[in-house]
């Protein structure tokens, strides 16, 4: 329990500079409200506040400092950084986190490094042996880790409701780029690669080889293996000088953000004015389709929602393009859920990053608004069929009533959170919720 109001001053407190001390947490709850393990929880003591208090106290307590104490406290966060966006001290608490587990690694930074350096061998082997498993409906533990492995495999259900028309060439104007995949498409969805492939050389640009490129890093650096995330950055650093530093571009919210903090590491050998070349060289890969034109086929009972990634930060331009695109066949919640992917928190407590999902998924398949007045009876089970206005018997009936069944389709702009919901998605009128990212429902 927190007594906001108790604190002592502990010598190394009282040593504190004014800098360490106008950084410190002024218990302001704002991270409070939007950390997805306390909405999902309802726990004090998972609020970022709490935990911050704990880091600070462990601190001033070495001697205490205990390498259970820190993975408990690393297994109550799935790192999606919410609480730092909001803090009005700027303080970090997943990069506090990733500093802490780092000096305190156990096997759980072990496998971490391995699940992501040797993904390439790892990945497509368990998804294909979780086919095999022999129950994967259940909710024990073990069904639940098949489930989230079967969410690997490429899906091959959701049909293609976008296709490009037009593409608009003026943008591209010939410039190169290097396309960062990520790990989940180079190593399981591989189809996002070969898509965005086509889509950039029909929209005109020169694809380089993104032979050298590697995981970005980021997981890696939350989850306390700092070395490996350096190395990580090096490499894909060297890679982008040996391609001429072309435009980076990328599919992948988690990776965007990776990329993104690159700019901000001054241990990279950065020459003059690279950091600068390296931020403006960063582009999403649904910001480049400029005056291009599409058609839409989507069928008047699928519900398109989208799932927001936190690593957006807010700033969604998958969203926004998905909008201009597919109009009011496509919906958000009106505040954005974590997935509770969470990275590590998966290895350490997999219960409370379902709890995580969970929440999410009970955003996502709230009564979306209506799609369409004109179409008279696609939303019977959400209570507001005009079918429900006439008579069964009535000859002035709409005819489609009992013949459509609302379902929901779930995209996003992020290759962990798409695996995440995948693994985690509940059954809608009888039928499993599908999941894609938004390159699985576009015909390029
Ligand atoms: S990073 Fe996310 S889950 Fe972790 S404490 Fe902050 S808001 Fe909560
Ligand atoms: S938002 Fe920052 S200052 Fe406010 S309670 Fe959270 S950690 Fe403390």
């Amino acid at each position: 329990m927190t007594h906001e109001n108790s604190q002592t001053t502990s010598p190394e407190t009282e040593k504190m500079t004014k800098k360490e001390r106008e950084a410190a947490c002024i218990l302001c709850g704002k991270c409070v409200s939007v950390c997805p393990v306390y909405l999902a929880t309802k726990q004090e003591e998972l609020a970022p506040k709490a935990k911050q208090r704990t880091i600070a106290a462990l601190k001033e307590n070495k001697q205490k400092l205990h390498v259970t104490d820190c993975n408990k406290l690393a297994e109550m966060c799935v790192s999606c950084g919410k609480c730092a966006q909001t803090c009005p001290q700027g303080l970090n608490f997943p990069q506090q986190l990733a500093t802490m587990r780092a000096k305190h690694s156990g096997w759980r930074q072990w496998v971490w490094n391995r699940w992501v350096n040797q993904g390439s061998v790892l990945w497509p082997m368990l998804s294909t042996l979780s086919k095999a498993a022999p129950d994967s409906k259940g909710k024990n533990e073990a069904s639940r880790f098949v489930q989230s492995i079967q969410a690997m495999q490429p899906p091959v259900d959701i049909p293609q409701y976008i296709s490009v028309a037009q593409y608009d060439t003026e943008l591209a104007n010939g410039q190169s780029v290097l396309l960062f995949s990520g790990c989940t498409a180079n190593r399981v969805q591989k189809s996002w690669k070969q898509k965005s492939e086509a889509i950039l050389t029909n929209l005109g640009y020169q694809l380089v080889s993104a032979k050298g490129l590697t995981c970005c890093g980021l997981t890696l650096d939350h989850a306390g293996v700092p070395d490996a995330a350096h190395k990580s950055r090096m490499q894909n650093l060297r890679a982008w000088r040996a391609a001429e530093r072309p435009l980076l571009v990328t599919f992948c919210a988690t990776c965007y953000l990776g990329l993104a903090e690159y700019a901000h590491d001054d241990s990279l050998d950065w020459a003059e004015g690279e950091q600068e070349a390296w931020t403006n060289a960063l582009r999403p890969l649904s910001t480049l389709w400029g005056d291009s034109l599409f058609t839409v086929d989507v069928p008047a009972n699928l519900f398109i929602r989208y799932h927001q990634p936190c690593h957006w930060h807010g700033k969604d331009a998958d969203f926004t393009w998905l909008k201009e695109v597919l109009y009011d066949e496509v919906s958000k919640p009106d505040s954005a859920s974590c997935c509770g992917m969470g990275g590590i928190a998966q290895l350490g407590n997999r219960k409370l990053t379902r709890k995580v999902a969970t929440r999410c998924w009970d955003n996502l398949l709230q009564q979306p608004p209506k799609k369409d007045d004109s179409v008279p009876c696609y939303s019977k089970p959400m209570g507001n069929c005009l079918c429900d206005l006439y008579d069964e018997e009535d000859e002035d009936a709409p005819e489609l009533c009992d013949a459509v069944t609302p379902e929901y389709l779930i995209v996003t702009g992020c290759s962990g959170c798409t695996l995440q919901l995948r693994g985690t998605a509940p059954e809608h009128s009888g039928k499993k919720v599908k999941v894609g990212h938004w390159l699985d429902i576009l015909a390029p």
